[in-house]
């Protein structure tokens, strides 16, 4: 019964016409539900009332009195009327005038009490509220609108905020005393969770003595009850999925011996980080399970992934099944390839290099070989798996820099019928909130630490006075042999412009500062092999100063280069500038990044270069980039797995989010999901967070 009550739509409700019903639907708000789940975005305390006579100019103020007197003023201004009110309580009386609503005058009627709540202003008449909120005080004393903490709502279309903190109020009071609960009881009562009515009129309409500051901070323990309700939905969702996918069973598991441990040591060039220690042994023990591995390996710029993947290409080999080594790009692809051929040389084990620009023959070839199993290990772009090739076994599959469709690769290898271990590699560092949304199916490991020997990156902040200074900089690098990078903002919008002036700064630099050196420019809208032909002779050192956009962020690996000047440095987010600093610092020699700025910037981007400036540590900068710009922005325009939340917020609520991913993951491993949970998960999740199927 109250459940129905729940799932009405929001036009059955009385006062709600089809207008108010077809603006409300607009901000998703649909049913009964969605209206308390939409909880308010601020608190105000109304509740103290103040005599008339202590009121002040400029703050805002509560009175309850009685309306002296009233009157519609009809101004000169066509059709512009105002309606003027005295209200005196046993202290004194004010004036309150109320611009163009005259249907106030057959509801604020002399003699009637009333509690006026508003900005107190003063004009030569003196003292008066201007625009109040107002209510008739009836028997009921508990007011809506004011002599109360009273909830804001966003305005949603024709749907004022007072209108609808008056169907919220009326709404809950049509309410059962008790709600059923989609919580198991148990947990609710291990983590004390206010009951489930009780939360949501408490979340609305606040008691009387509840703190205005925590209410407002969102930690009321009726407010924690909603959000964690919320996001324990969402990863009993997750936690779900991935307990069914852990049925499934790969066709072939690797095992591991002595003898393979041998091989291993034998291909190792240096000796492994602590890091990459324990994130190859992760790696190795989900291989050897029976499902099929899932698993992000995260590690800063220069972390040193890529020979941690290789040990796990070569178990895979070692067990006779074959490696798909798949990079965001064809230049990646070759570095890849380059490094992983010369590691494996002194071994029996082939490596293919398959792009869009393997020339037609040897594709075929290469496809013959993979078929027949003669390849062991085959280094591509992304569309590696999604070809017409045919796999005699293949084991793993390792997807560099690019989680996101790592993802959407599975499920495409998936409907091919296979079902390999999978490899993700990213070094964006996913912070943790996120990464219990977006990657919660994943397991992640992670590099914490670097290879011994590096010296970090030198980083500074210039303003435009300072651009000579920054040339001698970049002129003493190139004297002692070094390259540097020059990066351009390319802001979506203004691409023409930025364009512009990243090609007159190249002409700049090669004509009037550094005539003696080469200047080349590289943006993404050169054509592929233009773009390679630039990159080749960059890392080759026949390019001295690369000038950019941000085309250089993924995968450029010219350890020579020392030195990098970001132009507009204000208009990048913060992990871009990690990413594009890791350019840099990545050879022997000390290497600076200056970081330009023009003036004005905004708070926020002098709190971006500052947090930049101040650590290497990508895990700290990504925690700091989120804070900053929200989740929503934080991938930018990238395609987000990111869910669509009604009470919570995934920065403010981070550790509710924690809290939420570990109940739900021992929900399901004691296999005590009940019924009514797993046909949540199965007929409403998906839609309720607005998130896309991928696999
Ligand atoms: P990323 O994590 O950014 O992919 P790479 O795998 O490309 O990093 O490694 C960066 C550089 O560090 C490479 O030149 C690699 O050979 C080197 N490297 C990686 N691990 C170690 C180590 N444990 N000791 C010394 N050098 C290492
Ligand atoms: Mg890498």
């Amino acid at each position: 019964m109250q459940d129905d009550f729940l799932s009405t739509p929001l036009q059955f409700l009385k006062g709600v016409g089809p207008r108010k019903a077809a603006d409300l639907s607009r901000a998703g708000l649909l049913t009964v539900e969605d209206l308390f789940y939409r909880l308010p975005f601020r608190y105000e305390d109304r509740s103290r009332m103040q005599p008339i006579v202590s009121l002040k100019p400029g703050f805002k103020a509560a009175v309850l009195g009685e309306i002296k007197s009233a009157r519609l003023a009809v101004t000169r201004r066509r059709g512009f009327k105002i309606f003027n009110a005295v209200i005196g309580d046993a202290s004194g009386a004010i004036r309150c005038t109320w611009m163009n609503q005259a249907f106030l005058a057959d509801i604020l009627q002399p003699h009637l009490p009333v509690v006026i709540f508003g900005d107190v202003k003063f004009d030569s008449k003196g003292l008066h509220f201007l625009n109040p909120e107002y209510e008739l005080v009836t028997d009921d004393i508990s007011g809506v609108h004011t002599g109360r903490v009273v909830p804001f709502y966003e305005k949603t279309g024709s749907v004022t905020p007072n209108m609808q903190r008056k169907l919220v109020r009326s709404t809950i009071d049509q309410l059962a005393p008790e709600l059923p609960d989609i919580l198991p009881v148990d947990l609710r009562a291990r983590l004390q969770l206010v009951p489930r009515r009780a939360a949501i009129e408490a979340s609305h309409f606040p008691p009387n003595d509840a703190s205005v500051d925590q209410l407002n901070a969102f930690r009321t323990p009726a407010q924690r009850r909603m959000i964690f309700e919320e996001f324990f939905l969402f990863q009993i969702g997750h936690a779900w999925r991935r307990h069914s996918s852990s049925v499934e069973l790969k066709p072939f598991v690797p095992v591991v011996d002595d003898r393979i441990r041998a091989a291993a040591v034998k291909i190792l060039p240096f000796k492994l980080t602590p890091g990459q220690r324990e994130a190859v042994k992760e790696i190795v023990d989900d291989m050897r399970q029976p499902q099929p591995m899932h698993r992000l390996l995260q590690g800063d710029v220069g972390a040193g992934k890529t020979i941690v993947a290789l040990l796990a290409a070569l178990v895979a080999m070692e067990n006779g099944l074959q490696v798909a080594f798949m990079a965001p790009t064809e230049i990646l692809a070759g570095q890849h390839y380059g490094n992983i051929a010369r590691l494996l040389s002194q071994s029996r084990f082939r490596v293919g290099l398959l792009t869009g620009s393997t020339p037609g023959l040897k594709k075929h070839t290469l496809q013959a070989d993979i078929e027949r199993g003669t390849t062991n290990l085959i280094v591509g772009t992304h569309a590696l798996v999604q070809e017409t090739i045919r796999f005699q076994k293949l084991g793993l599959v390792v997807i560099d820099e690019q989680h996101r469709f790592g993802v959407a690769q599975r499920a495409a290898l998936r409907a091919k019928g296979l079902r390999p271990d999978v490899l993700l590699m990213t070094a964006t560092p996913i912070p943790r909130t996120l990464a219990l949304t977006d990657y919660s199916e994943l397991d992640v490991s992670k590099i914490a630490d670097l290879p011994p020997g590096r010296t970090p990156v030198q980083t500074s902040v210039k303003p435009e006075s300072r651009r000579d200074e920054i040339y001698q900089l970049v002129h003493d690098e190139l004297e002692g042999g070094r390259q540097a990078y020059v990066i351009y903002p390319l802001i979506e919008g203004s691409e023409k412009v930025d364009l512009k002036s990243a090609t007159e700064m190249a002409d700049h630099l090669q004509a009037e500062v550094f005539p003696s050196y080469r200047v080349a420019l590289l943006h993404g809208r050169m054509k592929p092999d233009a773009k390679e032909r630039v990159m080749h002779a960059f890392a080759a050192g026949q390019i001295h100063i690369l000038v950019s956009t941000t085309v250089v962020e993924v995968g450029m690996d010219v350890p020579n280069a020392s030195v990098m000047l970001v132009e507009h440095a204000e208009r990048f987010g913060l992990s871009q500038l990690h990413q594009l600093r890791g350019r840099v610092g990545r050879g022997a020699w000390a290497s600076h990044c200056v970081l330009l700025y023009q003036s004005p910037w905004t708070d926020d981007a002098r709190e971006r270069l500052k947090a930049l400036a101040s650590t290497s540590d990508g895990f700290a900068i990504a925690e700091r980039d989120l804070e900053l710009r929200g989740p929503g922005d934080f991938f930018g325009t990238r395609q987000s797995g990111l869910p669509r939340l009604r009470t919570g917020d995934l920065v403010r609520d981070r550790e509710i989010m924690e809290e939420a991913h570990r109940e739900a993951r021992r929900l399901v491993s004691d296999g005590a999901l009940d019924a009514e949970l797993r046909r949540f998960v199965d007929e409403r999740w998906q839609q309720q967070f607005g998130l896309i199927e991928v696999g």
